[in-house]
């Protein structure tokens, strides 16, 4: 057990920089802490014990972010001794032992591809009272296998993959998270058991390219098989996976997610540039008549099926027609939701050394405009939907104005945002009568409700819900409780009552 001087355990912060990966590894670190005997700082605690950045790469200026925030902690850690702070993610895989030279306060510096490194490299950083950085060049343990500190009662993330074998020459994963390691699919589907059975209802299948799944066991048809296993898993109801690439896309997980009841008609496809040619200079091997034919397919197998995607704007070379060619894509695309993205270079990357780098004004000037289509396309999409009835999985978090309007907020089926109005407190309090449900929904739970209005972030229902199913994960939300997932590896995984842990606080800040 790690205890403090006083003989209390160790605390800890994780702050969380980046992707969906970096978050879903941020509940990892967290688990591994909480196994080695740390517990997790209160929120407003801005003194833990072990401050753990896991940085990202991707982002812009991520460097001057994090070396920004390891100076402010600087002061911090000079008053408090016995105090360690580890840097781990992308950004610590890429600079490695420019960290503690840049930054000699810092305890511990790990990479991507040993994690499960970090409790035991904390321990030899103060025994030995000195800076410990290792960096692997490759996977020793996928990351599933280590222990998870869950952050949601009804929703989770599962790793199908890590690394990626494409060269998208804007991207700088496949340098930083290596070729792609899969793990395999029973190993995934006990992992996802193990989340059903403690009550969530929602799981996320993760991966770089998800549809290239099976490429290290030789299994194309792998990832659809794998959608069709989940549709057998007793308690989950929503199937969800991030990202595909249309490259890899093939047929069957179209009909395996029509086919699944439980997979959600909602896709995530990274469009990245409508023009063929920008495509070419990406690296990125589809063009768009293949990428719209998916969608094509998709729609005609699922007409309900809502389609998100990410777009970049500015890339080097990027003509006025080449982006006319992305509007073109919008809006013969129609999607549900966008996020869009203006090109800047990032260093150890192909693209930041191309010729023909366009000048900022251009590409801000294009970034509005792709905006501005966008927009107009995802309201008008939206706008179908009032009237209509949807499922709403109850979410913690996403409603930023709730408390002053009074509503709750979740996502539908096809992965839309609403905000739903409980209705006023009933004076009866009985089942059946008006405003019963206010004040008995908890986050987890699922409601019903009709769509009001329409926006183009997200779906308003203003009346009052046609029902409220009460559910386990619900149940553990009110009573402060988060699953836990232990090391998964061949064998079958346990399986108990989540533990009871502090109430959640924000170490993490996914930005
Ligand atoms: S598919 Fe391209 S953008 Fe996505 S992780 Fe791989 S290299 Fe990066």
């Amino acid at each position: 057990m790690t205890t403090a001087a006083a003989g209390s355990p160790r605390t800890y912060q994780v702050r969380t920089y980046g992707c969906q990966m970096n978050v879903h590894d941020s509940e990892r670190i967290s688990g591994l802490l909480e196994q080695a005997g740390y517990v997790r700082a209160a929120e407003a605690d801005d003194n833990p014990d072990v401050v753990v950045f896991n940085t990202c790469a991707v982002r812009e200026n991520a460097d001057n972010r994090l070396y920004g925030n390891l100076g402010h902690l600087r002061p911090v850690k000079d008053k408090h001794p016995g105090m360690q702070i580890a840097v781990g993610g992308c950004l610590a895989q890429k600079d490695r032992g420019d960290i503690v030279r840049k930054a000699p306060w810092v305890d511990v510096v790990f990479g991507t591809h040993n994690i499960g490194s970090l409790p035991a490299l904390l321990e030899r950083a103060r025994h030995n009272a000195a800076a410990e950085v290792e960096i692997l060049e490759s996977l020793d343990v996928f990351p599933s296998t280590l222990p998870t500190r869950r952050e949601s009662t009804y929703a989770g993330w599962v790793s199908i993959s890590v690394g990626c074998n494409n060269t998208c020459t804007f991207c700088i994963v496949p340098a930083l998270r290596g070729r792609e390691k899969d793990r395999r699919p029973g190993d995934v589907l006990a992992e996802v058991r193990a989340l059903a059975d403690s009550g969530v209802l929602e799981v996320t299948l993760l991966g770089q390219n998800v549809n290239s799944y099976g490429v290290e066991f030789g299994d194309r048809y792998a990832f659809g098989k794998l959608l069709r296993a989940c549709g057998e898993i007793d308690g989950l109801e929503r199937v969800r996976f991030t990202s595909p690439h249309p490259k890899d896309f093939t047929d069957d997980v179209i009909a395996a997610m029509a086919e699944t009841p439980n997979v959600c008609h909602s896709l995530h496809m990274p469009l990245q540039s409508g023009s063929d040619d920008v495509l070419r200079a990406m690296r990125r091997s589809y063009r768009s008549e293949r990428y719209l034919g998916i969608i094509e397919r998709v729609r005609e197998a699922m007409p309900d099926a809502a389609i998100t995607t990410d777009i970049i704007v500015g890339f080097p070379g990027e003509t006025e027609a080449d982006f006319q060619r992305t509007l073109d894509v919008v809006r013969e695309a129609r999607f549900s939701s966008a996020f869009t993205f203006q090109y800047s270079k990032r260093p150890g990357t192909p693209a930041a050394t191309m010729p023909d780098q366009l000048p900022k004004q251009v590409v801000q000037e294009r970034y509005e405009r792709l905006i501005a289509t966008v927009e107009e396309i995802t309201w008008a999409e939206n706008r179908k939907l009032v009237g209509e009835t949807v499922e709403v999985l109850v979410a913690v978090g996403e409603g930023r104005k709730d408390e002053r309007t009074g509503r709750m907020s979740g996502r539908a089926r096809d992965g839309r945002l609403v905000h739903f109005a409980t209705g006023a407190l009933g004076a009866s309090g009985r089942p059946g009568d008006a405003g019963f449900l206010a004040g008995r929904i908890r986050p987890g739970d699922i409601v019903h409700t009709t769509v009001t209005y329409a926006a183009p972030h997200h779906l308003n229902a203003d009346g009052e819900p046609l029902s409220h199913r009460r559910t386990r994960a619900g149940d553990a939300a009110e009573a402060g409780r988060s699953p836990r997932t232990p090391g998964v590896s061949l064998g079958l995984p346990t399986v108990g009552v989540p533990a009871a842990v502090p109430a959640p606080a924000t170490g993490c800040a996914a930005g």
